[in-house]
């Protein structure tokens, strides 16, 4: 098939516009709620000399302008707890460049380009976080129950009244039961979503916070989807402690000048934190059980392809 038929039949799919139709409604539908609540939506960053780090992607995106570079965003964890500074409690619709190794172009998860639904908020504990993440993935469902019943039925998905609070079980237990591959099984082996806490430091980026009463792990957090569909969201509580944040940089082995503009706000005082991202692609896959979700979007990058 030529690459253009290959577009236009994209383009026309009854499958990606039911799917992308819910997406609108999911996206309203999470706006409403944390708007109702106080939260700010902020304009995302897509580009800046500082970006996380996620070491496990081994090729970073750039560009020059002017001579100097900069990062294309992976995810704005550091320009969210900055931005905490003017207002308590934000969000915002960020999309991220993460260039994934290509064999994970069927994993029917992987994007190179994608959305989070990214928030923070100051002196919030995982606790907090954890419970304001239950309530805004049950409301969304269930307006997405009411205000997409065609399309919902178009994808015979019928979703279950998810009630909180839901199960929570540590790393450990979950690399104890099930394995190196925890995330699929203890997704395949749930019919409700499962939060899996305490992640060993060693796992995670360094701004998330190490537990003072559980040393070498993390306040944090990921959300899994029942059903075999995996991580739906990532968070936690954040280091905001100058020199704390410089020892987990120097643990890393990263280099502290590539975080001194970061390290210079930690310096003056950053807020205590907890937040988390939530994958929007993703979270159409799930609503709309969905196999690929190359499904979820227009012009869907998969990881080792080139695309429009
Ligand atoms: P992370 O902080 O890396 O866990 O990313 C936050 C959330 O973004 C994840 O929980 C997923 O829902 C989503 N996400 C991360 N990487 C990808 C990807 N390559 N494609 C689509 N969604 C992603
Ligand atoms: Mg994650």
């Amino acid at each position: 098939m030529e690459k253009i038929d290959y577009y236009l039949k994209e383009l026309n799919s009854e499958k990606i516009k039911k799917a992308i139709l819910v997406q609108s409604r999911l996206i309203e539908a999470a706006r409403d709620f944390l708007t109702s609540e106080g939260w700010v939506e902020i304009l995302p960053v897509i580009i800046s000399p500082i970006t996380d780090p996620l070491t496990d992607y081994r090729v970073r995106g750039e560009i020059e302008c002017y001579g100097f570079k900069y990062q294309i965003t992976k995810s704005m964890i550091f320009h969210k707890q900055i931005a905490l500074t003017t207002f308590p409690k934000i969000f915002c619709l960020s999309p991220n460049v993460r260039i994934e190794p290509p064999e994970r172009m069927t994993s029917g998860r992987h994007l190179i380009e994608f959305v989070q639904l990214d928030l923070e908020a100051r002196e919030a504990s995982r606790e907090e976080i954890i419970k304001l993440g239950e309530r805004l993935f049950t409301y969304v469902i269930s307006r997405v129950k009411e205000t997409c019943q065609e399309e919902l039925k178009f994808f015979g998905r019928q979703l279950v009244d998810f009630e909180p609070p839901f199960p929570r079980i540590s790393y450990e237990q979950a690399l104890t039961s099930y394995g190196q591959d925890y995330e699929l099984a203890l997704s395949r082996s749930f019919s409700q979503p499962i939060w899996l806490i305490n992640f060993p430091i060693d796992q995670r980026e360094f701004y998330d916070r190490e537990d003072e009463k559980n040393p070498g792990f993390l306040v944090d957090m990921d959300l899994i989807y029942p059903e075999g569909y995996g991580e739906a969201l990532s968070g936690g509580e954040r280091e905001y402690e100058y020199g704390k944040i410089v020892k987990r940089i120097k643990k890393k082995g990263i280099d502290l000048d590539a975080y001194n503009l970061y390290l210079d706000f930690a310096k003056k005082g950053l807020y205590p934190s907890a937040g988390f991202g939530f994958g929007v692609e993703r979270l159409t896959r799930f609503v709309c059980g969905l196999e690929d979700i190359g499904d979820t979007r227009l012009f869907a990058k998969k990881p080792g392809l080139y695309s429009l």
